[in-house]
């Protein structure tokens, strides 16, 4: 077993104990397979959650309707989630009522991929009845059953489909194709929430320019919010040289290639938080001061560390500029101010330098000017000199 499946042992050891099956399932047997690294583990189990609240101590109920919840064992946490079969999804997001089983096969059989549908258990021998194992070997995305009927039922898995392309580099088997080809309109009944978790992964895998043809040839875009309004994705898709990671990233990509997307519209229409909304108006706003005058140290001043990687990869793609986050690091690291608070002077300092003028708007101005200066180095962060910068552009008035 891989390290990440040992760490997590204890769990299926302590279910087994208590008289129930428990195994690894989805995409960490998947990548586990691949070769890949192991990102976060999954647990499918014949307990209920009843009986996981009772046999462990630390659970966090965060679905139980669903079956899951979530244990925390040695500083990490394993979604647990009783065997079920799905029932009806009438309204496309959730199943009417999921019903709780006892067996594994019927629990992998509600999976959407065969290349989701193993599991392993503690020994590490697969149970892989659909034939993922074979899938995986060939890179090929195929449903378990009926491919028109697995998607009626939850059309998300299209959009999974599409986004397995371009993190795996899979191909989608026929019969599957064809069916997403059909039926991808029914993706606009989804919750935006879950439609922009599966997007953003869509643009961050290494193989998302396959992904975003094969989204074309589905007409995927018709029936996305914002990318159904653009004129032509196609010029979107060619001018990306990289992947992006975030939809705050992809929406500021978006919005500073098509000048009448607003962010602000774009944001509500993904139904992106305030956060996120704020740091696409960051990234918007710097792409457009790089345009005009490169990487100056007013730039990167005013750029936040946690942004650098997105910056970098915003940059190459609007202009196939190779800007890195070591030349920003080392950038800000010599900037003659790191933040406003580190200024020699405030307000009050500026306004006893005029003391014949009533409080106004010309203070703030003052002070942008005097932050500006500093950080391109036209005068010294120091009180003295400062003074002496700023009443020389702005002689005081004299009574
Ligand atoms: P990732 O590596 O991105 O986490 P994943 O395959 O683990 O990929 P998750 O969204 O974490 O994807 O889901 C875990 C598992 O749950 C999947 O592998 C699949 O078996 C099942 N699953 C997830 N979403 C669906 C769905 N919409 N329909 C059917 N099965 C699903
Ligand atoms: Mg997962």
């Amino acid at each position: 077993l891989a390290k990440h499946f040992k760490e997590a042992l204890p769990i299926i050891e302590t279910i087994e104990a208590n008289g129930y099956q428990a195994f690894f399932v989805g995409g960490a047997v998947r990548d586990f397979i691949l070769g890949l690294s192991i990102s976060d583990i999954d647990i499918a189990t014949s307990a209920t959650p009843e009986v996981m609240q009772r046999i462990f101590d630390k659970v966090i109920p965060v679905g139980i309707e669903h079956g899951t919840v979530i244990v925390r064992h040695a500083h990490q946490s394993y979604e647990v989630t009783t065997f079920r079969s799905d029932g009806n999804y009438s309204d496309h997001r959730h199943p009417d009522q999921v019903t709780f089983i006892s067996d594994l096969k019927e629990d992998l059989s509600r999976r959407d991929f065969t290349m989701n549908a193993i599991a392993m258990d503690r020994f590490g021998v697969l149970h892989d009845p659909f034939n993922g194992q074979n899938d995986i070997k060939n890179k090929q995305i195929q449903t378990v059953g009926n491919p028109a009927a697995r998607f009626l039922e939850d059309p998300l898995r299209m959009m999974r489909a599409l986004r397995f392309v371009s993190q795996l580099d899979f191909s989608i088997e026929n019969t599957t194709y064809q069916a997403i080809h059909h039926q991808i309109p029914l993706i606009e009944t989804l919750a935006v929430e879950r439609l922009a978790i599966e997007l953003e992964k869509m643009f961050a895998g290494s193989q998302y320019m396959q992904a975003l043809a094969l989204s074309t040839q589905v007409d995927l875009w018709r029936h996305l919010p914002v990318f159904q309004d653009l004129p032509s994705i196609g010029h979107v898709v060619k001018k990306m040289s990289c992947p992006l990671h975030h939809l705050f990233e992809l929406s500021a990509f978006i919005s500073c290639t098509y000048q009448d997307i607003t962010i602000k519209e774009m944001a509500k229409k993904w139904k992106l938080s305030n956060h996120s909304l704020n740091k696409a108006k960051v990234l918007i706003d710097l792409a457009r001061l790089f345009n005009q005058q490169g990487l100056t140290t007013w730039l990167v001043y005013q750029l936040p560390s946690d942004l650098y990687k997105s910056f970098v990869r915003l940059i190459r793609n609007l202009t196939n500029q190779e800007i890195t986050v070591d030349q920003l690091s080392v950038l800000a690291n010599q900037l003659p101010l790191k933040s406003r608070k580190e200024m020699q002077v405030n307000g009050e300092d500026i306004v006893a330098m005029y003391p014949n003028r009533s409080k106004g708007a010309w203070l703030g101005t003052y002070l942008n000017e005097v932050e500006y200066a500093i950080v391109q180095r036209d005068v010294e962060n120091d009180y003295q000199q400062i003074k002496e910068w700023l009443t020389k552009w702005h002689p005081p008035e004299i009574e």
